[in-house]
C-alpha cells in the first residue's frame, strides 16, 4: 500500500489485461492513479511492483521496496492501456536482457577444459578415487 499518500489511489485494471511481473523482483505489478487533485484532475495511471517490503541495505522510508514500488516519471501515464504497454515493454526488455546476459555468462559453465576426462563413470567409481579410501 501507498499509506499516507493521498496522491494515490488504487486502481482497476479492465478485465483481461495482462500485466508482466516486476522485472526487477518478480513480484506482481499493481495499477495505481496519481493525482494532486482527484476531482480537478488530471488523474495518471501509473504501474507499481506491489513488493513495498523493507530488504537489504535499505534505510528509511523512501528507500523501502523494490526500485519499481516507487517507478520514475515515465510511467506515469494518461491512461490505463498507455501505463500497462509502457510496464510490458520495461519489464519484457529488461528480462530479455538479463536472459541473455545470464545465457553469456553460464557459458563459462558449459565449456569443457580440454584436460576433463569424458568417460561416463561416476566420480566414485574410478579407479583413483577407490585407491585414495581404502
Ligand atoms: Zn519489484
Amino acid at each position: 500500500m501507498k499509506e499516507g499518500k493521498e496522491l494515490y489511489k488504487p486502481g482497476e485494471l479492465p478485465a483481461g489485461t495482462h500485466v508482466e511481473p516486476c522485472p526487477v523482483c518478480g513480484a506482481d505489478a499493481q495499477l495505481w492513479q496519481y493525482s494532486a487533485d482527484f476531482k480537478a484532475g488530471p488523474i495518471e495511471k501509473v504501474l507499481m511492483c506491489s513488493n513495498g517490503e523493507k530488504f537489504g541495505p535499505q534505510d528509511g522510508l523512501t528507500n523501502e521496496g523494490c526500485l519499481l514500488y516507487m517507478p520514475p516519471q515515465d510511467f506515469y501515464r494518461g491512461r490505463i492501456v498507455e501505463a500497462v504497454k509502457y510496464w510490458n515493454e520495461y519489464a519484457k526488455a529488461l528480462n530479455a536482457q538479463r536472459r541473455q546476459r545470464n545465457w553469456q555468462r553460464a557459458q563459462v559453465l558449459r565449456e569443457t577444459p580440454p584436460n576433463v576426462e569424458l568417460n561416463g563413470a561416476p566420480l566414485a567409481a574410478r579407479p583413483s578415487d577407490r585407491r585414495e579410501r581404502v
